[in-house]
């Protein structure tokens, strides 16, 4: 590689570090998005020259049809996809990029492999790793993709379906072993491996529950990172090395981190069969108290003259698009002097950080938002705490019993408080398909329906109040 395109690729790393750097705060995220898909742009103008150098051949017309197909599909999709739909849309992405990843190595491979080249140990290692990881990543994204749209009703298990999907990692591994080792290569041997990756993909994700969707598409993402990795070493491409070790290790700490608010070893989640599609869980222990329905004007009285509200965001509220609503609120009660706070979960929603975009859309100040931690604290000095679609969020089972799938998990105390309000449809159960006591306290009323209707049913009460 010429210096200068040495150079431009090394701009190029740098370009998508600062972009994660950037992701990592609502106020920079847009500049951090731009940054990154600046650096995308740039590489792939470095790579045709760096093509010629290598005299590969070049066929522009396939390479602008391409770019035309991405540009379309990765426009249309970004514009269209609902908010909720996202976890659906990174992972037909990620599936994408798993695919193209190993497509790559395995057309290298092969290339090489029928050349007067052939393929070193050193050469082979990258090139098989990117193809199984990059083919898994392909097969188990299309099938987390199907799930979260619901696709498929229940999770598919069999007995002695871990043991059956190590036997056939394992086949997988001997065949790649017997690549590497290989005077000659076999493409037979080669082409067995990659449809066994692709099986592997899928018997990998129909297991779990379409609900821990979101946690498996990270890993899968993070999978996809490595995948690209490896085939920056197959074709000595330095930002593709950076791009896919950036990807990789930010999904893996993701993943880790989406299990921990959860209190849930990863293992679990691809081993377990939790979140099997809600409701399927623990059934409602006998629950004391009794459910407590208020009306929007009652509700209204009680937020306005409150001195301190915290609002506890959830899924419902992504469900019902009320951010825009919640803002209303917030700015109508903020007017009369009460002190409004919004307390963020970090697994609230079915993604991480879903609860911030929504609110960040909806012109919410940062000021206002408080991480769990930082509010738990003081929630036994708040007058009303407003749950606008959360559930497992604010369920005190995962502080008071032990025997809870969620028990262990962190939550925000809204029982705390000395008012709660909760808004959602029904007595139904969120994600993990548990009862919530929360419902059943003194404390606590509920206000019964759509979470924009009842919101603005507030707004105009408390107008009027
Ligand atoms: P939950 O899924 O626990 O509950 C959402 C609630 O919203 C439901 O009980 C539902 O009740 C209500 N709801 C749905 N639609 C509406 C509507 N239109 N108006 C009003 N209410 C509505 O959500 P939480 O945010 O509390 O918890 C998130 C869960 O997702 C956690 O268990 C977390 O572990 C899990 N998870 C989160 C991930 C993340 O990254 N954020 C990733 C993977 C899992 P009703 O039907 O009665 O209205």
């Amino acid at each position: 590689m010429s210096s200068t395109l040495a150079l431009i690729f090394i701009g190029v790393a740098v370009l998508f570090i600062l972009g994660i750097k950037f992701l990592s705060s609502p106020r920079t995220a847009r500049y951090g998005n731009l940054l990154a898909a600046a650096g995308m742009l740039v590489a792939f103008f470095a790579t045709i020259p760096l093509m010629q150098l290598h005299e590969w051949n070049l066929n522009c017309t396939l390479i602008v049809v391409g770019i035309l197909i991405g540009l379309v599909m990765g426009a249309v999709g970004a514009y269209s996809v609902k908010m909720t739909a996202m976890p659906q849309m990174v992972a037909a992405f990620n599936g994408l990029g798993g695919g193209s990843a190993a497509l790559v190595a395995s057309l290298e491979f092969l290339r090489r492999s029928h050349s007067l080249e052939g393929v070193t140990v050193s050469a082979a290692v990258p090139m098989l790793f990117a193809t199984l990881i990059g083919s898994l990543s392909f097969s188990g994204s299309i099938i987390a993709f199907l799930k979260l749209e619901g696709k498929f009703e229940k999770p598919h298990t069999f007995p002695g379906q871990n043991f059956l999907n190590g036997v056939v990692f394992l086949v997988i591994l001997g065949l790649c072993g017997y690549l590497i080792g290989g005077e000659t290569t076999n493409s037979t041997a080669f082409i067995v491996m990659f449809a066994l990756a692709l099986a592997f993909g899928i018997a990998m994700v129909m297991p779990i529950g379409g609900a821990d969707m979101p946690v498996v598409i990270s890993l899968l993402n993070s999978f996809t990172g490595l995948a690209v990795a490896g085939d920056g070493f197959v074709i000595n491409n330095l930002s593709m090395i950076v791009a896919g070790t950036l990807v990789g290790s930010s999904g893996t700490l993701l993943t880790l981190l989406m299990c921990k608010a959860m209190n849930r070893p990863v293992t679990n989640v691809l081993f377990g069969a939790f979140g099997s599609g809600g409701g399927g869980q623990a059934a409602a222990a006998g629950v004391a108290g009794t459910v407590k329905p208020i009306q929007a004007d009652e509700a209204a009285l009680l937020l306005a003259y409150a001195q301190r509200v915290v609002v506890v965001p959830g899924y419902g509220m992504a469900v019902a698009q009320a951010q825009h609503q919640v803002r209303e609120l917030s700015d109508e009660l903020g007017k009369r002097g009460v002190e409004v706070q919004f307390a963020i979960h970090p697994v609230a929603g079915r993604m991480p950080g879903h609860m911030n975009v929504l609110l960040a859309e909806a012109n919410v100040p940062y000021d206002q938002l408080c991480e769990m931690e930082a509010i738990n604290p003081s929630m036994d000095r708040v007058d009303v705490c407003l749950v606008i679609g959360a559930n497992d969020v604010v369920n005190p089972a995962a502080r008071e019993e032990k025997g809870s799938p969620i028990y262990g998990m962190p939550i925000i105390e809204a029982d705390h408080a000395k008012t709660v309000i909760v808004m959602k449809r029904s007595m139904a159960k969120g994600f993990a398909g548990i009862e919530n006591h929360l419902f059943y306290k003194d404390n606590t009323r509920m206000l019964f329906g759509d979470a924009k209707a009842s919101l603005n049913a507030l707004i105009a009460a408390v107008k009027a109040s």
